[in-house]
């Protein structure tokens, strides 16, 4: 058999003997492998960071790959995977735009013979080959211990602590919650911060989640802190502070270290964000997709437990990184963003 396409140790170890060959073929004896993002709005990974690195990945290996993204839209996600399912692809990743939707795809894709990977987000009940993503408790304690390490510099006593969720409908959102709220509970339950307003935001819309904070606010003009589930929310949180020029008085959180959540950490707006090596979740998942495009199998060494259905999927769950405002430099060496893209326009000063 042509393989050899991949020559990393991990693969060595699945049983290849992939010593004596070329990989020239490019690929064609492997199979086509489709991915298929959620949307561009919820977050700016979707729509630069993961398809540059996964890209990056399958071209490197000689693999052909299909990346496309279904804009928020569940209907256009069904069809992007019906058309990817009938041109014969050999391995399907997805990153659901909600479980019911996700599950309705994976199973046509398994009744098709086709291997599925869970990419960032677990599909409950969808029963995925493997399952590539964060540590995501891991990540939601990162914000509630950045939040409690902002409040107790700032000296903040009995803050009021807002919570502003993402999608309900993302399990990860979920986790991060879990996370989260493992710290800030018990500081709730010990009367040191004082629990306030604590809500989801649908799809993890950064517009509406400007609204729902906004309400927060009126009605809780003392919100002294605000847990926000990732970079995107965070900045909605920080506009609605900026009218009352409260920015940079209340602490505010986020995650996946977008350019603009790094410059409102420079700038002293917003308390820190979360950063998850998307480059090393691409290539994780990517050499799983490889594998599965070539019929084999790597054991991942992990697994999770799907809440719904009790079973073990197959994982690769990596570690993210706090960022705070002395940190933002290791975003910066790790090539995730650039010193220009930091630095640009009214930044410069700050850089
Ligand atoms: C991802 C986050 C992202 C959010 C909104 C989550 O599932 O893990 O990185 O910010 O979705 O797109």
């Amino acid at each position: 058999a042509a393989v050899g396409l991949l020559a990393t140790s991990s693969m060595a170890a699945c049983g290849d003997d992939s010593g004596g060959d070329s990989g020239t073929d490019g690929g064609s004896s492997v199979g086509k492998v489709g991915v298929i993002l959620p949307d561009t709005a919820s977050s700016q990974r979707w729509s630069t960071d993961d398809p540059k690195y996964l890209k990056a990945a399958f071209d490197a290996a000689g693999v052909p790959v299909d990346i496309q993204n279904a804009q928020g839209d569940k209907s256009q996600f069904q069809t992007i995977a019906e058309g990817m399912i009938s041109s014969g692809v050999k391995v399907l990743m997805i990153v659901n735009l909600d479980s019911g939707t996700g599950k309705a795809v994976l199973d046509k894709a398994r009744a098709a013979g086709i291997a599925t990977i869970d990419y960032d987000r677990l599909t409950l009940g969808g029963n995925a080959d493997y399952y590539v993503s964060f540590d995501n408790v891991a990540v939601g304690k990162l914000q509630g211990e950045g939040l409690v390490k902002c409040l107790t510099e700032m000296k903040a006593v009995k803050p009021v602590v807002a919570r502003l969720n993402g999608s309900p409908t993302d399990n990860n959102a979920t986790l991060f919650k879990e996370g989260y709220d493992s710290v800030l509970n018990p500081k709730f339950e010990s009367g040191e911060f004082v629990k306030g307003p604590d809500q989801s935001v649908p799809d993890w819309d950064n517009a509406q989640g400007g609204t729902i904070f906004e309400q927060m606010l009126t009605e809780n003009p003392k919100i002294k802190g605000v847990l926000a589930a990732n970079d995107g929310l965070g900045n909605a949180v920080i506009s609605v502070l900026k009218k009352q020029k409260l920015n940079g008085k209340v602490p505010v959180t986020g995650q996946d270290a977008t350019v603009q959540g790094l410059q409102n950490i420079l700038v002293g707006d917003q308390c820190m964000t979360v950063y998850k090596a998307i480059k090393q979740e691409a290539d994780a998942a990517a050499e799983l997709a490889i594998g599965l495009a070539k019929g084999t199998r790597k054991d991942t060494g992990q697994t999770v437990t799907d809440p719904e259905t009790k079973k073990e999927i197959p994982a690769v769950l990596l570690t993210p990184d706090p960022i705070f405002k002395d940190s933002v430099k290791d975003v910066v060496a790790d090539g995730f963003v650039t010193k220009d893209q930091l630095c640009a326009g009214d930044f410069a000063k700050l850089c």
